[in-house]
């Protein structure tokens, strides 16, 4: 996986660094209105993990502040929409040419809005917590997962996420959030600088509306070339319709194996909607296929309309000359990211930021 150059680190202003700093002082999170205990990240096990790796950049790892700053990134993610993502929402109501959907999106950028000003999750199913840390050189990374994971479930406590974990045979209920598998952590040794984190909130919903295609598929008589790959995508937005709440977002994956597939096409959605893949062939491919899906009808809620998707975004990965896979992942409308560069010294905000085309 390629690394995000910092030059592609485009900073946005969503205030998260300022809470984060209150919250390493000692202050509540702001909007706390559901009555979770007052958290004290980090003091449950923070000595535990001090000290640990004598002579690396975490000696002193300052746990107590990550798992601050962390509380601070998973409350923005799941109250807050990407701003390009409210705008394309806003825009799409505006210019709606059936009722109905200027409607339903209408009614999501006021749900969006009230999410954001009462700090409140902005949809019931809080997803799955996928988080991609980006570090440099020295720095251990269980320490990193250990405030992933506390933080998590300080979030929990105080209402940022649901309950939203179950045990995978019995169904047991998990109550913080945290288990063998959740939350998802990916890890990346970068150059030098701060440590990156991108977070991912990606509801069950439209992730079984994700899927992978193997071609060629004489079902679809998609071969093995670009008209393939599009037969791929423009079959999984027709068979999503009325699941998955459209309008969505497309991460794409060209290649790889299964597994490289979609672990790739799912970090496409950190993306912005305005970000355009550096490849030509792939810019071109993401505008066709936008404009292509928008073409089908399926609109809002998969309830008539051209506003069907928000963003297509495509990579590629190499493959074996056996294997030809297509992965699909479907985002609903609630394309939950958030980003921030932390200085691993102190666990606080450098800044904020967005993940551009890789
Ligand atoms: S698919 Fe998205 S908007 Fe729909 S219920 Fe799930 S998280 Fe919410």
């Amino acid at each position: 996986m390629a690394s995000v150059p910092s030059d592609k680190f485009r900073p946005r202003c969503t205030g998260l660094a300022s809470s984060g700093e209150d919250e390493a002082r000692g202050a509540p999170v702001r909007d706390e209105r559901r009555g979770g205990s007052p958290a004290e990240p980090g003091q449950a096990n923070g000595s535990g993990l001090c000290g640990r790796n004598a002579g690396d950049r975490t000696s002193a790892f300052p746990l107590a502040n990550w798992v601050a700053t962390l509380v601070d990134l998973v409350r923005c993610a799941s109250t807050r929409l990407p701003d390009d993502v409210l705008a394309a929402l806003r825009t799409s109501s505006e210019a709606a040419e059936m009722p109905r959907a200027a409607t339903i999106l209408s009614a999501i950028c006021q749900n969006a809005d009230l999410a954001a000003r009462n700090a409140t999750p902005m949809c019931q199913d809080t997803g799955t917590l996928t988080f991609w840390v980006e570090h440099p050189a020295g720095i251990s990374q269980r320490p990193i997962a250990e405030a992933v994971r506390q933080a998590v479930a300080a979030a929990t406590a105080r209402g940022f996420l649901r309950q939203n974990t179950i045990l995978p045979v019995d169904g047991k209920s998990v109550a913080d959030n945290v288990a063998d598998g959740a939350p998802s952590i990916h890890f990346e040794e970068v150059d030098d600088g701060p440590v990156r984190i991108h977070l991912l909130l990606k509801g069950g919903g439209c992730e079984n509306m994700s899927t992978q295609y193997s071609l060629p598929d004489a079902s679809l008589s998609a071969g093995r070339d670009l008209a393939g790959v599009r037969a791929c995508v423009l079959h999984a937005v027709w068979r999503a319709q009325g699941m998955g709440c459209a309008p969505g977002i497309l991460g794409v994956c060209i290649g790889g194996d299964r597994a490289e597939g979609y672990v790739r096409a799912k970090r496409q959605l950190l993306r912005p909607l305005g970000d355009e893949s550096p490849d030509p062939l792939l810019a071109g491919l993401e505008h066709t296929l936008l404009q292509e899906a928008n073409s089908l009808g399926i609109g809002p809620m998969g309830l008539g309309g051209n506003t069907t998707l928000l963003g297509v975004k495509v990579a590629g990965a190499s493959r074996l000359p056996a294997s030809f896979f297509v992965t699909i992942a479907y985002s609903c409308w609630a394309c939950r990211r958030q980003s921030v560069a932390i200085d691993p010294a102190t666990g606080l905000v450098v800044e904020e930021g967005e993940v551009a085309n890789e």
